[in-house]
């Protein structure tokens, strides 16, 4: 989860969608000339806004005055803006029910489901579903019993599978994956069934067979920018927004998820940097003095950090734009040699780290090595 304090959002209402001009171009025309598919699969990097985009074609494909884009104020633009439209049904990865009973399951799955969107519709930018959520059995059953049903609005219906590569039924039981397969091969009429991953290879071939593919890129590094600069608040400084707009590398997801700790990593590597930089003496000896590392897992952020460092810099001194902000003097080689070589160090260190070496002692001998190459 991103930390709360930090975004704070005007409930019930989803963040705009950013970017993908030409996939919504294209979306736009197909939805105009009634020729949608009805089985669609975005796919995609992780946090680039395939389930938003996937919400903007339902909106648009719902919408009572569409043009190009959704018209955002008709009854059915709001419905959907505020995830309150009877006929979009967006599926998340959900805890496994706790019932044994299946047609229970099924009730517990609609309620879990509920509930995240509840979340979202309080905190619309989310993290990646964690790692045991899932879309289990139950979820497809209920899918399927929602497939049934005739539409509230007396228009489309929309589901929407999001990270569609944690169908645990694509293994886990035939009869679920039969209907499954079955609903994406004879969609109900005037419905569109929407999957999104980032990891189509983890679907099964016989579900990907069976729907459109629609590949949604990366965002630009300004698109990213902007975003962040629009719903964080406060608003972070010009060189933390820096950082995570580099760190994103397209992803708004990856951006928001760039937070505090990746900071922290950040900071605490180009303090070492600088310190190695200077030379030998008292700031290079208080460098190395680290305090303890709360946790291994700190370390090797910082550790990580310093690799980016290091390898942004070498992008410099092949002439490449660095993508990060860094410390002047690493600005200033024009041969890759010596960074390239204390990325190897640090590489090293980072293999060390993974054993049961003290990060102190790994740090003093990382940091003499880093000394004598840089
Ligand atoms: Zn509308």
């Amino acid at each position: 989860m991103f930390p709360h304090g930090l975004l704070t959002f005007n409930p019930v209402t989803l963040p705009p969608l950013i970017g993908h001009e030409g996939v919504r171009r294209r979306l736009a025309q197909a939805v105009a000339g009634g020729k949608l598919p009805q089985v669609m699969l975005l796919t995609g990097a992780a946090g680039v806004g395939k389930q938003r985009l996937a919400l903007w074609l339902a909106q648009l494909a719902l919408c009572q005055k569409p043009s190009q884009e959704p018209c955002g104020a008709c009854r059915s633009c709001r419905l959907v803006s505020t995830l309150s439209h009877p006929d979009v049904h967006w599926f998340v990865p959900i805890p496994r029910p706790k019932v044994s009973d299946p047609d229970k399951q099924i009730e517990e799955a609609a309620q879990l489901l509920a509930q995240a969107m509840d979340e979202r519709r309080t905190q619309p930018l989310y993290a990646e579903s964690d790692g045991m959520a899932s879309h289990g059995i139950a979820t497809v059953r209920l899918l399927q019993r929602r497939a049934t049903l005739t539409s509230v609005e007396g228009g489309r219906r929309v589901f929407i599978l999001g990270e569609a590569d944690r169908l645990v039924v694509q293994e886990a039981s035939q009869e679920a994956a039969n209907a499954l397969l079955k609903l994406l091969e004879e969609p109900p009429s005037e419905s569109l069934l929407i999957l999104t991953t980032a990891e189509p290879r983890r679907l099964l071939p016989t579900i990907r067979s069976r729907a459109m593919a629609l590949r949604v890129g990366r965002l630009s590094d300004r698109e990213v920018w902007e975003f962040l600069e629009a719903h964080l608040r406060p608003i972070p400084p010009v060189e933390e927004l820096d950082r995570r707009v580099t760190a994103a590398e397209g992803s708004i997801g990856r951006a928001l998820g760039a937070g505090e700790d990746a900071s922290k990593a950040q900071q605490a590597a180009d303090q070492l940097l600088e310190a190695v930089l200077a030379g030998p003496g008292p700031s290079l000896e208080l460098a190395l003095r680290q305090p303890a590392w709360a946790a291994r897992g700190e370390f090797t952020a910082m550790l990580d950090a310093l690799a980016e460092t290091l390898g942004e810099a070498a992008r410099g001194a092949l002439g490449q734009t660095p993508r990060r902000s860094m410390p002047a003097p690493l600005l200033r080689y024009r041969n890759p040699g010596p960074l390239l070589q204390a990325m190897e160090h640090v590489a090293d260190a980072r293999e060390a780290a993974g054993g049961n070496v003290n990060p102190q002692l790994l740090l003093a001998v990382l940091g003499a090595e880093l000394a004598e190459a840089l």
